[in-house]
């Protein structure tokens, strides 16, 4: 059970979901001198005053850093480097302070489930914020020793404006940061074989993560299969990403056999884009590692605002089109994640009620397309 305030996701405006800022530990208790001739008075002061030590111990004791990542108290963990990944992001490497064989098989059994993440403590301003953690994957692998060490990745937009983001853009390599979880976001479903992820900006690294999951299922009778279709504002952001919807598909029919010269194959569907650039951003090169990883199984699609190609229905109905034929809800599924306007766009908004925040009606392009085999979740 977790005693502490609730900092979980709510939008202040504009990106995605955003942790309310919550002040951790105020309390005070007021003292008066107690007078002999009022027993039944000094009683109450003693209950009070004790009561309020106890609360205060207890909420002291949430506060205290364990040595493994738990979602009751926040655990110490130091920042060992800090890489621009673009002009606006970079990717975080954290390590816990002490070493806990038990961090393992927390992490394991969080990516066994699904999408997770774990919030980040402001501690001057003393408010929270949920970042997602990444696979290790081929392209950028932990060390051993920092895999063993129980090192978690993040990819971390600096918003120039964010109380947290802006925080860990400036604090120094070395220090301490304080988390706490893991949160399960979602679980996937194990009947689930294909996942359409539609993903604006940083919402990739809930992307990774379920796509990192789900093909760990893979085995000689199970192929499960995931699409990604991500948008950025700015090349910087996906630089060196091409869509495989623009590769050439092999023609179907029996044309395909004859000719065998480039005319036989057909080409774009959608509005993706190739991100021409001269490097390859290192979440593009987590995707193709996931690619290569798992052969005919991922596919992924660029869409840029600056570019004004955006993510439409017809690009949706193409990903999912060669579907499969199985009709349950939980062997299919739409995520979406990324700022909040783009989730209420795709999906609807979510809503935030009695202190939590909940999925909302489906609405916006995916409600109508009415895609009715297909379950979806809001990230
Ligand atoms: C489950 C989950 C996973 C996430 N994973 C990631 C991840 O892997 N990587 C990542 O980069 N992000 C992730 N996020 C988003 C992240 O939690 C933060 O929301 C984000 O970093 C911004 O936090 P901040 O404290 O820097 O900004 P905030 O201080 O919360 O501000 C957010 C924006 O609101 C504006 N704003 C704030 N207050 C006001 C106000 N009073 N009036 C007007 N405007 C205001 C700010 O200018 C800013 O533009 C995730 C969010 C969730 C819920």
């Amino acid at each position: 059970m977790n005693n502490l305030p609730s900092l979980c996701c709510r939008n202040s405006q504009g990106l995605r979901a955003v942790a309310r800022p919550v002040r951790y530990a105020s309390t005070s208790a007021s003292t008066s001198k107690p007078s002999r001739s009022n027993s039944r008075r000094w009683l109450s002061i003693i209950f009070v005053g004790a009561t309020a030590a106890g609360v205060g111990a207890y909420i002291r004791s949430q506060n205290t850093s364990s040595t493994t990542l738990n979602p009751e108290t926040f655990t110490k963990y130091s920042l060992v480097s800090r890489e621009p990944v673009s002009a606006t992001s970079s990717l975080f490497t954290l390590r816990p302070r002490k070493p806990s064989d038990s961090n393992y098989d927390v992490y394991e059994e969080a990516w066994q489930t699904g999408v997770w993440s774990v919030m980040f403590k402001q501690p001057q301003l003393q408010i929270g914020r949920d970042y997602t953690p990444l696979p290790t994957t081929a392209a950028t692998s932990l060390s051993v020793d920092d895999e063993n060490e129980g090192c978690l990745r993040f990819f971390i937009r600096k918003d120039p404006f964010g109380e947290v983001s802006r925080y860990l853009h400036n604090i120094d390599v070395g220090a301490d940061i304080e988390l706490r979880g893991p949160k399960i976001e979602c679980a996937i479903p194990k009947e689930t074989e294909e996942i359409l992820f539609i993903a604006g900006g940083t919402g990739i690294a809930p992307a990774l993560q379920a796509g990192y999951s789900l093909l760990n299922r893979t085995n000689a009778e199970r192929r499960p299969r995931i699409h990604i279709l991500w948008a950025n504002r700015l090349k910087d952001d996906c630089a060196g990403g091409y869509s495989d919807s623009l590769k050439p598909q092999p023609r179907q029919g029996w044309l395909s056999g004859w000719s065998g010269s480039p005319k036989s194959h057909e080409t774009t569907r959608g509005n993706a884009v190739d991100v021409r650039t001269e490097d390859t951003s290192l979440i593009v090169r987590e995707l193709e590692a996931l690619k290569s990883q798992y052969p005919g199984q991922v596919t992924v699609d660029y869409y840029l605002d600056e570019e004004n190609t955006f993510i439409k229905k017809e690009d949706i109905r193409s990903a999912i089109a060669p579907a499969s034929t199985r009709d349950s809800r939980k062997s299919k599924l739409i995520l979406v994640s990324g700022p909040e306007g783009f989730i209420s766009y795709m999906a609807g908004p979510k809503l935030w009620a009695q202190g939590q925040e909940l999925q909302g009606p489906l609405k916006g392009v995916i409600k109508e397309l009415d895609l009715k085999e297909w379950g979806v979740r809001k990230l």
